[in-house]
């Protein structure tokens, strides 16, 4: 995957893409960043980027002529074998789509993504109107800059990509993959400070812990999110679960992670 990043702050993304499982994609060649600092495609003498809002009111406004122009030499630079119809151009705003797990889901299928980072007040509204093809938020709240919202999206659809995580298998037990929670993890010791993981973890029985996990997701995603619940298609042996969980009067001591509550 080639990712493309505009920003008037090129430095912010050196760390988050320097270690770990990141810098291994990037090191296998699984994903390639390139950035675009917005202040190279101005024209004037001093490289101005925003202006005054039209009608008044607070704060500056990022100009659109250089956010078109970086994307029109980015596209230009595309071998005629990608499909350009199918590049997502996206701007990270807080007026976007909330980003999920299955909008990851979804970046990760294609080959390219264009992601423009906003600041100060936003963006000229002609480049949502005539530029993005995608608009995404990652919440309820207003940072100074798309470009840890930015950060945030690439992570997370990069882990997605086919390779970059050690086993194949593991992005689809996790939290959200589902529509659920992931079941408690545990790792050695057996004991610790007198908290003892799990018997049945232990136990060896694969199918036993197979039941335990899938009682776990639904316990777990029962305490803390009940909204996603609501949302699954459960099996009928799990739905009978909920409710039993629902029902019953002592529902906190259920709770692994909980002491009971007297
Ligand atoms: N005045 C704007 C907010 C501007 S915040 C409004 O009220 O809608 C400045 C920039 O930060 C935005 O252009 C956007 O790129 C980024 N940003 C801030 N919060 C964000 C969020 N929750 N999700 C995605 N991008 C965000």
């Amino acid at each position: 995957m080639r990712i493309d990043i505009l920003t008037l702050f090129p430095q912010m993304f050196q760390v988050p893409f320097s270690f770990g499982i990141f810098k291994r994609a990037i090191d296998r060649k699984l994903v390639s960043i390139h950035l675009h600092n917005i202040r190279d495609y101005t024209h004037d003498k001093h490289h101005t980027v925003d202006d005054y809002p039209y009608g008044g009111g607070p704060g500056m406004v990022l100009k659109p002529e250089p956010i078109f122009e970086a994307v029109e030499s980015i596209k230009s630079d595309i071998r005629p074998e990608e499909d350009v119809g199918a590049l997502p151009i996206i701007l990270l705003t807080p007026q976007g789509r909330l980003f999920s797990q299955q909008t990851a889901q979804e970046l990760s299928k294609y080959s390219h993504l264009i992601l423009i980072c906003g600041h100060y007040e936003g963006v000229d509204e002609r480049v949502q109107e005539h530029l993005v093809t995608d608009e995404i938020s990652i919440g309820d709240y207003v940072l100074t800059g798309g470009e840890l919202p930015a950060t945030v999206v690439i992570d997370a659809v990069v882990r997605l990509l086919p390779g970059v995580l050690g086993s194949e298998t593991s992005p689809l037990d996790e939290s959200h993959a589902n529509g659920l929670l992931e079941y408690p993890q545990y790792t050695r010791p057996p004991v610790y400070r007198g908290w003892s993981v799990p018997e049945v973890l232990l136990s060896g029985n694969h199918a036993q812990i197979a039941k335990w996990r899938r009682e776990q997701v639904i316990l777990r995603t029962l305490e803390h999110r009940p909204d996603l619940l609501d949302k699954t298609n459960l099996c009928l042996e799990e739905r009978q679960l909920v409710e039993r969980l629902t029902s019953s009067p002592k529902r906190s001591q259920l709770s692994l992670n909980k002491e009971p509550t007297e």
